[in-house]
């Protein structure tokens, strides 16, 4: 288990506290992508392995949406030889009411991050910016937390990218606190 707050700068923690993680891109996504963000948490304590693109199921697709079932992907990618399984896609994914969702998590399992709207407006820098808090944020979820208040959180809800811009690629306080007691 990786040291929480260790690399804590003011009241936000960049530490996610996960050993080991499998990162599984979708087909198509970029791989540069995936091991830039590898790279990303590799600086925030976590061990990753990035494992060979699986083919993106046309069952999981909704043709009168345009857009993937992120429920669907999300089964697909859970429990890869992994506890902690991070799934990537460039297409653009949908659950529920949702009309969009930029990624979906189960506690104690898997994620999956859509990047199909994170590049709008974005440079090369903002762009991966936005996947590591994505990525964080789902992560986040998979060790059990919940949305979270603090508009500078990486778990406050991101309904838009102008949320995501604004807050941080870093847990707050309480969310570390929570960590701590689920992870103790
Ligand atoms: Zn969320
Ligand atoms: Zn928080």
């Amino acid at each position: 288990m990786s040291v929480i707050g260790e690399t804590a700068s003011g009241s936000l923690h960049r530490v996610v506290p996960i050993d080991a993680l499998v990162i599984v891109p979708f087909g198509g996504f970029p791989i540069p992508v995936a091991q830039a963000l590898a790279a990303e948490l590799a600086a925030r304590g976590v061990t990753t392995r990035l494992d060979a693109p699986v083919p993106l199921p046309q069952a999981s697709y909704s043709r009168t949406r345009g857009q993937y079932r992120a429920e669907s992907l999300l089964t697909l990618v859970s429990g890869r030889g992994a506890r902690h399984v991070l799934a990537l896609t460039e297409r653009d994914l949908f659950a529920g009411d949702l009309n969009f969702v930029f990624g979906i998590a189960s506690p104690g399992g898997a994620c999956v991050v859509s990047t199909a709207r994170l590049a709008a407006g974005a440079d090369d820098t903002l762009f991966r910016a936005r996947l590591v808090k994505e990525a964080v944020h789902e992560l986040g979820h998979t060790l059990g937390l919940a949305h979270c208040p603090e508009p500078s959180c990486v778990m406050y809800f991101s309904n838009t990218l102008t949320d995501t811009d604004r807050k941080s690629d870093a847990y707050c306080q309480r969310c570390v606190a929570r960590l701590q007691a689920r992870h103790r």
